[in-house]
């Protein structure tokens, strides 16, 4: 398949560049840098230590049960983005209580992700799957269903070793 610049048209080539092959214009020089896609995840718990899962409704694992998670839009800080996506998918509002964890997530579709996860505080139980969401629900943490993502699970762990700590 070809490939050509997005920006002059001109056909990409691949060329070694410091040890690494990568897309380059043969018009104007412009190389394609392939980078992890920023992503963020939300863990949030409601007054009976029971955490909120969705029952995702897109691929990758459409059907499967996860966080709400999401891509960061070109306009947002990860933190607009994570309270962005909670809403859209469960109907919940929520603040940022703290940063849990940056992980890296390889899957199929886009190589490899960068997923920030936030610990938010939610102002209501009120859920309603939206956006991307099939289902939603708490979870006792005790019984969780088992979530695909490996950083969803490194996440969760992360934050259940937070709440442990005292200082
Ligand atoms: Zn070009």
């Amino acid at each position: 398949m070809k490939r050509y610049c997005f920006q002059c048209g001109n056909e990409l080539r691949i060329t070694d560049l410091d040890g690494k092959k990568r897309f380059t214009c043969s018009g104007c020089g412009w190389i394609r840098y392939e980078n992890p896609l920023p992503a963020v995840a939300a863990f949030v718990e409601n007054g009976k230590d029971e955490l909120l899962l969705i029952k995702r409704d897109a691929e990758p694992y459409k059907g499967r049960w996860a966080l709400p998670s999401g891509f960061i839009e070109i306009e947002e800080t990860p933190e607009d983005a994570v309270l962005r996506e909670l809403k859209e998918e469960t109907g919940v509002d929520g603040t940022i209580e703290r940063l849990i964890g940056v992980y890296s997530q390889r899957c199929k579709l886009y190589k490899n992700a960068l997923l920030i996860t936030y610990k938010i505080k939610p102002k209501g139980e009120y859920l309603c799957p939206g956006d991307d969401a099939k289902d939603v629900k708490f979870f006792s943490k005790k019984r969780l269903p088992k979530i695909p993502f490996s950083s969803h699970i490194k996440s969760i762990k992360d934050a259940q070793e937070m709440g442990k700590r005292k200082c």
